[in-house]
C-alpha cells in the first residue's frame, strides 16, 4: 500500500487492516516504531432511524427549516438557498431527486448531472470529498479518475472498499471489504474546477446532512479543505486538524487531505496514511466498546 502511494516512511499497518490486491506493505525492518492513535472521544452509537418523512420539491422548499439535526459548525444557508427542512425529511429515493434537479446555486447552470453518491447507503465508513470535477460531472459519480483510483488503494489498504459491504448484509461487489460510502461536499461541478464559494457551500450543505442523517456512518474521513469547512465549520488549515479525532453530529471524524492533493504533494501521503490508521483504530475501538 505505502510502496503503491510512494510513502517514504511509512507508519505501521493497523491489525485489523488487510493487504489490498496488488498493494505490498513495507518490510517490518522499514517500519516506525509502532505510534498509537490518539483515543477518540466514544460515543454510543445512535439508534435512530433515518426520517422517511414525505419529500418536498428541492425548488420549492418551505420555509421553515425545523427539522433534521444541525451539523457542528454547519454554515447558514445563503439567500436562496435550500432550507434544511424539507431536505431532512427525504427519503433515498427523493434526495436523489431533489439533487439532480436542484437549482439552489448557480452551479446547476454547467454541470451535466448532479452527482450524489457511491457505495453502500448503509456503511459504518463515509468518506466526503469536495466537489465533482469534470470527469466525476461526465460519469455522475463521485471520486473518479486518478483520484479515485488513489482514494480506492487507500481504502482497500483499510480493508474497505465503495464495493464493500453495508451493514445490511446486501450482495456486495467487493465482499472481502467493508463498504464505503462515498460523497462530496458539492453535489455540482465549479466551472473549471475553480474554488466553491462560501454560499455554494452553504446552499449544498442540506443534502450532505441529509446523507449523513441517511447513512448513521460510524466513523467519517473529511478529505480536503472544503469538506472540513462545511462539516467541522473550521478554516484551520487541515495540518492543524489531522491527527485527532473530531466530532460531526457525535460521530467520530477524522480529517485528511484530498486524494488529489497527495497526487501533486506525494511526500504527505505518509500521512495520509497515518490518517487512514486513526480511522480504522477509531472504528476498531467503537466496535470493540459495542461488545463491551
Ligand atoms: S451544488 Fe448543490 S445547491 Fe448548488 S445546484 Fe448543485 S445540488 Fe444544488
Amino acid at each position: 500500500m505505502l510502496a503503491e502511494l510512494g510513502v517514504q516512511l511509512p507508519a505501521p499497518r493497523p491489525a485489523a487492516a488487510e493487504p489490498a490486491p496488488g498493494i505490498d506493505p513495507p518490510p517490518a525492518a522499514a517500519r516506525p516504531p509502532a505510534r498509537p492513535p490518539a483515543a477518540p472521544a466514544l460515543r454510543p452509537r445512535s439508534d435512530a432511524a433515518p426520517t422517511d418523512a414525505a419529500p418536498a420539491q428541492a425548488q420549492a422548499p418551505a420555509p421553515a427549516p425545523a427539522g433534521g439535526t444541525a451539523v457542528a459548525g454547519l454554515r447558514p444557508a445563503g439567500p436562496g438557498a435550500l432550507p434544511a427542512g424539507p431536505v431532512a425529511g427525504m427519503d433515498w429515493p427523493t434526495l436523489a431527486t431533489a439533487v439532480s434537479g436542484c437549482q439552489a446555486c448557480g452551479l446547476c447552470a454547467q454541470r451535466r448531472q448532479a452527482v450524489l453518491d457511491a457505495g453502500p447507503r448503509d456503511a459504518d465508513w463515509m468518506v466526503v470529498g469536495e466537489a465533482p470535477g469534470e470527469q466525476e460531472d461526465r460519469e455522475g459519480l463521485p471520486f473518479v479518475g486518478k483520484s479515485g483510483q488513489l482514494l480506492d488503494r487507500m481504502l482497500a489498504a483499510i480493508g474497505v472498499s465503495r464495493a464493500g459491504r453495508g451493514r445490511g448484509g446486501a450482495p456486495a461487489a467487493a465482499p472481502q471489504h467493508e463498504g464505503a460510502y462515498i460523497a462530496n461536499t458539492l453535489k455540482c461541478r465549479p466551472p473549471g474546477n475553480r474554488n466553491p464559494s462560501a454560499e455554494e457551500l452553504a446552499a449544498c450543505a442540506p443534502f450532505l446532512q441529509r446523507q449523513l442523517d441517511l447513512v448513521q456512518p460510524r466513523v467519517m474521513l473529511l478529505m480536503g479543505r472544503y469538506a472540513v469547512q462545511s462539516l467541522l465549520g473550521s478554516d484551520a488549515p487541515l495540518g492543524r486538524l489531522r491527527g485527532q479525532v473530531h466530532q460531526v453530529l457525535g460521530r467520530p471524524a477524522i480529517v485528511s487531505y484530498h486524494p488529489s492533493y497527495l497526487l501533486r504533494s506525494p511526500m504527505e501521503k505518509a500521512k495520509a496514511w497515518d490518517d487512514l490508521c486513526l480511522a480504522r483504530a477509531t472504528l476498531d475501538r467503537l466496535r470493540a466498546a459495542d461488545r463491551g
